[in-house]
């Protein structure tokens, strides 16, 4: 059950093609072998700078994806990301060969790969390029992530200028997407592997110190999960799989800065997962645990209810284990388990039965796509673009579960505007979390907000100008407050109709 992506330095395409045999039909095969004979002629006589041939790349490419168990015109195009831009083959004959979907998708990967832009200009370019690329069809950034992710374990044989370049995109572009698009997995990946090459000193301090604590909790990590599988199988509940999960480096890592350093006070650091059937099992699951060990006050989170905003979704717990270690649990389904390390990818991801797991509603992603390039076209400069774009955003909830992404200290007036111009402009109170609030309290990631419309509301307050965070809701306020001000100058010199004038 659980797979990992590891790369092999050199890759063939019997690799690949010993990966995709073991979830695709036969008659699919040929495809990949013919999208190798295509992008090997093609590509024949280049050299990568670390002096391979070139084919290794869409090569590796394919791998990384082919150990997601992924859909095989995705492998196909990632044969052949390349070879509409670095040679003489064109995405028409490309049509002609794969058919339209196939071409469609390396045609996105080319589009995104021709890019000229310099410095912080670039940088902007490149992210409405990958949300525009996103919005039109979302396997070109699954196949644009694993070419990243080979590129990555190959940045050795780059100029530094130009490596820490290629690092920091991915870490502070591609990661945080791979995030957004719940693929857990892509995104570990694209921190760890970008870590050491933008923060050398501090990845050397954290992989020390992750290294030490990996050490000490190996005894209590075995002695744990023997006592809950005995437990479980007592208990007849069956489990797909029980296993340690070690934190990833740069995950590690963001928590220790958020924690000053004080590695005592991540719990965190080895999580013992397990999976089952269904979500009885994981509620069985986590009461079976909790008859055995205490656990942490405030720590159980129940992601199964009430899902993170990407989608993750799992029961997790704290508990004091044996010798007084603290252990985090977390529990899941199987398809859960497939959602956290694939996100978005699971549309395309072919389980252990050679089923696909159920299209999710990826409208969101859609969405989100709109709603970051609106915030992109108004951008001039790249650390504005730091600060507003992932870090300092909140995920907020409207009653029936949608997510309302907005800055952080954004209002319930935000919230409001950000739904319906409309319901902003109608807006008379806010409830978060089934609490009445005034209108400028800031919201918090995960709060629930009803907004209360009166529909007789001439418009918006004037002083709502000084709370809101959104520019969004400040020139609909600006503009609702002109459009009211030229009505009544217009009543003013108009003469009113009696029709309209009823008696009071
Ligand atoms: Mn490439």
């Amino acid at each position: 059950m659980p797979h990992s992506t590891a790369i092999p330095t050199t890759v063939t395409i019997e690799d690949v093609v010993a990966l995709v045999r073991k979830y695709a039909r036969r008659s699919d095969l040929d495809m990949v072998w013919l999208a190798y004979d295509v992008a090997n002629r093609a590509h024949s006589g280049q050299n990568r700078k670390s002096g391979e041939p070139y084919i290794v790349h869409p090569l590796a490419a394919a791998y990384i994806l082919a150990g997601m168990r992924i859909d095989v015109t995705i492998i196909v195009a990632a044969l052949l990301h390349d070879v509409p831009e670095d040679t003489a083959v064109t995405l028409e004959s490309i049509e002609n060969d794969f058919g339209p979907d196939v071409a469609g998708m390396v045609r996105g990967i080319t589009k995104l790969g021709k890019l000229k832009y310099r410095g912080a200009e670039r940088y902007i370019e490149n992210l409405r390029k990958m949300f525009v690329a996103m919005a039109e069809d979302v396997r070109v950034m699954i196949i644009k992530f694993a070419d990243r992710i080979h590129n990555l374990t190959t940045l050795g044989s780059l100029e530094e200028k130009k490596r820490y370049r290629i690092a920091l995109e991915s870490l502070e572009i591609y990661a945080p997407i791979a995030h957004r698009l719940g693929m857990g997995e892509f995104k570990g990946l694209l921190e760890d592997l970008s870590f050491p090459y933008v923060y050398p000193k501090d990845f050397e301090r954290t992989k020390t110190l992750r290294d030490k604590l990996f050490t000490d909790a190996g005894n209590y990590i075995d002695q744990t999960l023997k006592i809950v599988r005995a437990e479980l199988k007592e208990a007849g509940i069956h489990y797909l799989d029980a296993h340690g999960r070690k934190k990833q480096l740069y995950s590690f890592y963001q928590k220790l800065i958020k924690k000053n350093w004080e590695a005592d006070k991540i719990y965190d650091i080895v999580a013992l997962r397990i999976i089952v059937e269904d979500i009885a099992d994981c509620y069985a699951t986590l009461g079976i645990i909790h008859k055995i060990w205490r656990p942490l006050k405030g720590r159980i989170k129940d992601y199964i209810a009430q899902p993170k905003p990407n989608g993750y979704q799992s029961l997790h717990t704290t508990i004091f284990g044996p010798d007084g270690s603290v252990i985090e649990f977390q529990i899941r389904t199987r398809e859960m388990h497939y959602e956290a390390e694939f996100g978005v990818a699971a549309h395309w991801h072919y389980d252990e039965r050679g089923v696909k797991l159920p299209a999710k509603d990826i409208i969101w992603a859609k969405e989100l796509a709109q709603v970051q390039k609106d915030i992109l076209v108004n951008l001039s400069d790249l650390e504005r673009l730091k600060v507003d774009f992932f870090r300092n955003r909140i995920f907020t909830f409207t009653p029936k579960g949608d997510v309302i992404d907005l800055p952080e200290d954004a209002t319930p007036v935000d919230f409001a505007y950000n739904v319906h111009s409309e319901i902003g402009n109608k807006c008379a109170g806010a409830r978060v979390n089934d609490q009445m609030v005034s209108l400028d309290t800031p919201l918090q990631s995960g709060d629930v907000v009803e907004i209360i419309v009166d529909k007789n509301r001439r418009g918006p307050s004037q002083d709502w100008l000084f709370t809101v965070k959104t520019n969004q809701a400040r020139s609909h306020i600006k503009n609702s407050i002109k459009a009211s001000r030229l009505t009544s100058w217009f009543k003013f010199i108009l003469p009113q109709k009696k029709k309209s004038s009823k008696a009071v």
